[in-house]
């Protein structure tokens, strides 16, 4: 595989290393082993050739939160091989839409949408992350904590799906630490294995906050704009 920038993307293959970099240290600090550690990059509103760029440098996991551009992206890039991740809030009507792209849904936040999927046609299992919410704010996406249980049970009675385990967005930096409220979700994780012992997953970290999702035992960081730069706006 060259290591050369690809066109187009100046600064790209340097900025993604520099980013796997952070995390093999951010895991060795941790006393954790970098392998156990999947980076999706987040792509979103980004050109699906920005996507083939990171394929080259040996991107397998790509992130996107709105179904039409992701649905977009992942027909138009089908023959790469990406595993495509859904991140954002997903409409339960267009959810068999997303379960035909989406190798992981990681915005499982309420028991309509899993009704929705357990209608999907799957040929394997989508992988499966509740979504939670570590705000006050209702509005900013994600299960109750107090839901968590209950969510995580109707996931794993849905043959089309397979639970992975959690999923959260730290709350903003005026708010709250991100240290402590992954700290509330290590918490939660622990609840979830003795409902769903082999959903062990936690999917958190993003460009600001990445070390520390890691020191709380972070399994899939979802890292946009440190190595993507900054975003275009959305369309
Ligand atoms: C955009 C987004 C990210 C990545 O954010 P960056 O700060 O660019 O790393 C991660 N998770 C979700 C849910 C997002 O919407």
């Amino acid at each position: 595989m060259s290591n050369a920038a690809p066109a187009g993307f100046p600064g790209l293959g340097e900025r993604l290393e520099r980013v796997r970099g952070g995390i093999a240290d951010a895991c060795r600090a941790a006393g954790r082993d970098p392998e156990d550690t999947t980076l999706i990059v987040v792509t979103k509103f980004h050109p699906a050739s920005l996507i083939s760029a990171l394929a080259e440098l040996g991107v397998r996991d790509v992130g996107e939160n709105r179904h039409q551009e992701a649905q977009e992206k992942a027909a138009e890039l089908a023959d790469l091989g990406l595993r495509w991740h859904y991140i954002g809030q997903l409409q339960t009507k267009k959810a068999r839409q997303a379960a035909r792209y989406a190798h992981a849904i990681h915005s499982i936040d309420r028991e309509r949408l899993v009704d929705a999927l357990a209608t999907a046609e799957v040929t394997t299992p989508i992988d499966a992350f509740v979504q939670v919410n570590l705000t006050d704010d209702p509005g900013r996406g994600g299960a109750a904590p107090e839901d968590l249980e209950r969510l995580a049970e109707r996931v794993l009675e849905t043959p089309t799906l397979r639970l992975r385990g959690l999923m959260a967005v730290a709350p903003l930096p005026e708010e709250e630490e991100a240290v402590s409220a992954f700290a509330r979700l290590h918490g939660l994780a622990e609840r979830l294995r003795r409902v769903a012992p082999e959903a062990t997953a936690i999917s958190a970290g993003m460009t600001h906050d990445y070390r520390e999702a890691i020191a709380a035992g972070a399994t899939h960081l979802r890292i946009g704009s440190a190595i993507t730069g900054n975003r275009p706006a959305p369309e």
